[in-house]
């Protein structure tokens, strides 16, 4: 077993090879206009490498590589068996590659190497392995006619699929995206963000190796306003798949409209509550959970649990042990395996974090835990785990999300009022709820508008269940059965025996 220990991972750091060129048609390939863009290692604030940077002839080239390979059959005309022992095969070798893709993710975004291998890598690999066992166990329909016709309704792959994603997650998003999309037969090209391409980069290499087809999984790089906004106006993209912000979301929406109205999938931000009832027993667990709800991965979490609704009886109570859970945090370099908190991804994101703190305090916000950035090892891009509590809900620092680790502390006294507070925001991504009484998280859950409830627990994540938004965190579900559904189209065969 290999020691994941300080020196191990630093000495891995100094060793690895870094794929910095996009990969169209089974090979890497340097923007046809050569022109690279920088990315830059947070923890350290040093470049890390030059990397392609692509644009419209280059999206064009990826697009066609992938269209040709789609309309071959290479990929498509597979049994889904045949795709199946594939893409197992990529799903092994994301394993037997684990420390080097992990590093990859942490050197470009700045996560906990040990956060990056355990939850990221495993779990690329394990949602692989998920849907290529579920793709040969899915079978078509047969209408009912009655004896003078048959008619079936097959699924059938939609062609070229763009995936856009963003730097929080950059295996894992890439693979939601990916494994259904790949299993149910189609071509696919992903756009990583410009701040973490090479975890994706590497992956595409490796499904070479496993046998995926040329040109059936090729990778863009380069800015979103120029590589994702060209595949976003593609009229030779039939679908766009997107996690991300927003504001960007909505632009997909209307490079569908302005081009060939394809099918535009959105996973965007979230603002998403926790609401704690003086009726949960188990306070400690909460606590921990409701930590981890916002901590975790910086703060950087499209579900983080930003919002910590809790019953006025218990607040003040509550409130001293996540004090505790904050200060108990350790910020500092990602490889160490010691570390719990690495730097946030960029300047510019430690600055809209700190310009929402600044403007929480001008409001009348008290920080009761972290409150400012820090400077670790030569790097200012990290910033202390913060609470502000008696947040009210019209504060901005409760209705911006702020993709970072902040968290607002709000009290309720009726389970009417945590529900207003709870649906009272743009978006609707995610939603904790902690009780001990079974009616009530029902009633709850129920009623709070949003993708995922989690009760007695926060962020519920599975391969088995969907994950997407309500109101304006999205449209269309990523994970389970049902993103299969992004991906294929329904023929109608009617055959008449009249
Ligand atoms: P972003 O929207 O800036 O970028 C996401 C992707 O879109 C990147 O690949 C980027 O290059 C591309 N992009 C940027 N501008 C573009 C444009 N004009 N046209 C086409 N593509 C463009 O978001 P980000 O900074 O990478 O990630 C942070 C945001 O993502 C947060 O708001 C967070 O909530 C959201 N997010 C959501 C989920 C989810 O599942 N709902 C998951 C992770 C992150």
């Amino acid at each position: 077993m290999t020691d994941h220990s300080y020196a191990f991972w630093q000495a891995k750091a100094k060793t690895i090879t870094l794929k910095n060129l996009a990969f169209i048609n089974g090979e890497y390939r340097a923007a046809q206009s050569a022109a690279t863009y920088e990315v830059i290692n947070p923890a350290t604030e040093q470049l890390l490498a030059e990397v392609s940077a692509c644009d419209e002839a280059d999206v064009d080239a990826a697009v066609s590589c992938a269209r040709s390979s789609f309309d071959s059959g290479v990929w498509a005309g597979k049994t889904p068996s045949e795709r199946k022992a594939i893409v197992l095969k990529l799903a092994q070798l994301i394993i037997d590659n684990k420390e080097e893709l992990a590093l990859l993710e942490t050197l470009d975004m700045g996560k906990p190497v040990m956060d990056a291998l355990n939850v990221d890598v495993m779990g690329a690999s394990a949602i692989l392995t998920w849907y290529a066992e579920a793709a040969d166990k899915i079978y078509d329909e047969i209408a009912p006619t009655g004896d003078g016709a048959l008619a079936t309704m097959t699924r059938e792959p939609i062609g070229v699929i763009a995936a856009i994603v963003p730097w929080n997650f950059p295996l894992d998003i890439a693979i939601w995206k990916l494994a259904p999309a790949l299993m149910a037969g189609n071509s696919v090209i992903v756009k990583p963000a410009e701040q973490s391409p090479h975890s994706v980069l590497r992956l595409a290499e490796l499904a070479i190796d496993a046998g995926v087809p040329k040109g059936v999984f090729n990778v863009v790089t380069g800015y979103g306003h120029v590589a994702g906004k060209a595949l976003g106006l593609h009229n030779d993209v039939d679908v766009a798949t997107f996690t991300g912000s927003t504001a960007v979301g909505k632009l997909f929406l209307r490079y569908s409209s302005e081009s060939n109205m394809k099918p535009v999938w959105l996973e965007t931000g979230g603002k998403s509550p926790n609401v704690i009832f003086a009726d949960c027993e188990n306070l400690e667990k909460a606590a921990d959970k409701a930590a981890f709800g916002i901590f975790f991965n910086q703060g950087e979490v499209c579900s983080a649990n930003s919002r910590l609704l809790v019953e006025n009886s218990i607040k003040d109570e509550f409130v001293e042990k996540m004090i505790a859970r904050a200060k108990a945090v350790v910020l500092g370099d990602p490889l160490n395996p010691e570390t719990t908190m690495g730097p946030i991804v960029n300047r510019k994101q430690v600055d809209s974090i700190i310009s929402l703190i600044e403007r929480a305090k001008t409001e009348g916000c008290v920080a009761v835990a972290g409150g400012s950035g820090a400077t670790i090892d030569g790097s200012s891009l990290y910033v202390q785990p913060t609470i502000f509590n008696d947040v009210t809900n019209q504060m901005t620092i409760a209705r911006e999300e702020v993709f970072g680790p902040v968290l607002s502390v709000i009290g309720f006294d009726s389970e009417e009022e945590a529900i207003a507070i709870a649906n009272d925001t743009p978006y609707g991504l995610a939603a904790s709820v902690w009780t001990d009484s079974l009616n009530r998280a029902h009633r709850v859950a129920r009623k709070i508008k949003a993708g995922t409830v989690s009760v007695n627990t926060v962020d519920a994540l599975s391969p088995m269940t969907p994950f997407g938004g309500y109101k304006q965190s999205g449209i269309g579900r990523d994970l389970s059965i049902h993103a299969f559904d992004k991906f294929t189209q329904v023929k109608t065969t009617w055959i008449d025996f009249s």
